[in-house]
């Protein structure tokens, strides 16, 4: 019986030490398994007089039944205690923000020309792209430019070999346009096109959008009101529109056209450099030699066309006071445009 009595406190010692679930496991056998403590106590009770062995034998299973009933509610705790921390180390909290990701943007260059289109295509205008490096016949002598015309000296034209020039406008799409299609045709061209020329307004490659309209009806009047409703559209105000006089190879009569300043609305600012106009675009009525030379009969035919170039409008409209902040790719400039 005194050895009942320590091996009951051995037992709730050892108990109380086991941290985890292997521990305990190990103390189970020690005690309570097939060889274990009280199965050899159990076994000493033949040296006991007869008359004693069953109290001793009930008192032992007494003990060993309580021990077993505290090791399994030591395992329940251990148990519990290991789920409620693994819980607690993959927890999730769904309160959290998520990462998210975030959307791109068109370009602000992109955005403008998109817009540009979708007016041009709203009124009938077909949208067509071309080759950035043309012959020297596409991008000049096909538009009334020949080779000894002073207005090459205009363009700084980069020279790919002898006979091709990363084009200087997008004019030469027109060109290609007049031989394929037959009129009436109503095209715009948007594309980069390319000068050797750099400095804070101007950039090696920009772009352009250019117009045509080719019918059998085709006048001034309703070049001037096509282009004032863009600019009325694109700009989103009743802005004075003007033309002035102005020359181009490929057009006659030709013009410059004006708005009055976006940024202080006429009455004189840094950017219109005090006149209250700002120039945005040429224009002019085809040039017979360019129909001509695209096989076009000018005696049933006429046509108007348009150019201007899309980092000013672009920069007109948003208020962007730097021609380079479209070509550095800043995150901070771009994403103000999504
Ligand atoms: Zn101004």
């Amino acid at each position: 019986m005194d050895n009942l009595e320590q091996l009951a406190i051995a037992a709730r010692q050892a108990l109380a030490a086991a941290q985890d679930i292997t521990a305990l496991e190990e103390l189970r056998v020690q005690y309570l398994g097939k060889k274990g403590n009280f199965t050899e106590l159990l076994k000493g009770l033949g040296q006991l007089p007869p008359e004693q062995r069953p109290a001793a034998g009930a008192e032992i299973n007494k003990v060993k039944e309580l021990l077993q009933a505290e090791i399994t509610a030591r395992r329940e705790t251990l148990e519990g205690a290991a789920v409620t921390a693994r819980l607690a180390a993959e927890t999730i909290d769904v309160t959290l923000p998520g990462r998210g990701q975030q959307l791109g943007g068109l370009h602000p260059i992109n955005q403008t020309i998109e817009r540009i289109s979708s007016f041009f295509e709203s009124i009938g205008f077909d949208t067509v792209e071309g080759p950035e490096i043309e012959t020297d016949y596409y991008n000049f002598e096909a538009l009334n430019i020949p080779a000894h015309h002073p207005a090459r000296a205009m363009h700084d034209t980069f020279y790919v070999s002898n006979n091709q020039v990363l084009r200087t406008h997008t004019s030469p799409v027109q060109v290609r346009v007049m031989e394929n299609r037959e009129p009436p045709l109503k095209i715009i061209c948007p594309g980069r096109v390319y000068r050797c020329d750099s400095d804070l307004t101007h950039s090696p490659m920009f772009h352009q959008v250019e117009g045509l309209l080719i019918s059998e009806h085709a006048t001034f009047a309703e070049l001037r009101g096509v282009i004032q409703e863009f600019l009325q559209v694109f700009f989103e105000r009743d802005s004075e529109v003007r033309f002035r006089p102005s020359y181009f190879p490929f057009t006659e009569p030709s013009a410059e056209v004006d708005i009055q300043c976006v940024i202080c609305g006429g009455s004189g600012c840094r950017v219109c450099k005090q006149t209250g106009w700002l120039e945005v675009l040429g224009c002019g009525m085809v040039h017979p030699r360019v129909l001509e030379l695209s096989k076009i009969d000018g005696e049933r035919f006429r046509g108007f066309a348009f150019g201007f170039g899309v980092e000013r409008l672009a920069m007109l409209r948003y208020g962007v006071n730097d021609l380079r902040l479209f070509f550095e790719n800043d995150l901070r400039f771009l994403a103000q445009f999504h």
